[in-house]
């Protein structure tokens, strides 16, 4: 956390107007560290939605007196519902739940399973009942106040040669959220780091799917493309 605060002071001095912190598992045990983090957070930075993202993006212009902040959690994991939700919502801020859509669905028992074979790492023994993975109950409840976003569908590291594949962890995970929220999601961060406009088989896919940021390595970069159903 210190380097990411000593950023947070180069983004004053550069006057950047939106600045991204990411976070994987929030376990109970550092709750008191995540507080002390997001209150310094909440008074130096503005909490950014998806339509002051998009305003900015279009026209340039930010409309806080502070700097935004997207506060980004990776994967799904249930602690973040459980234990970072709650401290963003004390101090004011939005979370931005990249959430891969196959692990909130997956059945209970299966997902430790899941989590192995897909590279989500789990915290033994955090929760005796198996359930690691949010909800789509969970997901539904913070749709308004905060931003749901696509992290694949899978969490899978799938070949660029692999048509069907990347259509399932790109649009497939769109197809998943519009299904269970009602409406289509507008972010999307998928595994490779790679930026949109590098890899044109999985830029294909993003247009399809109607992403409009995609989430890549501390940036947000705008697409232009609406979800098509
Ligand atoms: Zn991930």
């Amino acid at each position: 956390m210190t380097a990411q605060l000593s950023a947070f002071d180069d983004a004053f001095r550069t006057g950047t107007p939106v600045r991204v912190i990411n976070y994987h598992n929030t376990p109970a045990y550092r709750a008191e560290q995540y507080d002390r983090e997001l209150e310094q957070v909440a008074t130096q930075f503005a909490p950014t939605t998806e339509d002051d993202l998009a305003v900015y993006i279009a026209t340039g212009r930010w409309p806080h007196a502070r700097p935004g902040i997207v506060v980004a959690l990776y994967n799904g994991y249930r602690n973040n519902y459980d234990v970072f939700r709650p401290l963003l919502e004390k101090h004011g801020l939005i979370g931005w739940f990249f959430a891969t859509s196959g692990y909130v669905g997956c059945p209970v028992a299966q997902q430790l399973a899941f989590g192995s074979e897909y590279n989500l790492r789990t915290i033994a023994g955090e929760y005796p009942d198996g359930r690691y993975a949010m909800s789509w109950d969970e997901l539904r409840a913070m749709d308004a106040r905060h931003v749901i976003a696509s992290h694949t569908r899978n969490h899978a590291q799938v070949s660029l040669a692999d048509e069907a594949a990347m259509h399932s962890e790109i649009v497939g995970s769109q197809e998943d959220f519009y299904a269970h929220l009602g409406h289509p999601v507008r972010a999307f961060a998928w595994l490779f780091g790679s930026a949109y406009g590098k890899t044109p088989v999985a830029d294909r896919h993003i247009d399809r799917a109607g992403y409009e940021f995609q989430a890549e390595r501390g940036r947000e970069q705008r697409r232009t493309t609406h979800y098509q159903g």
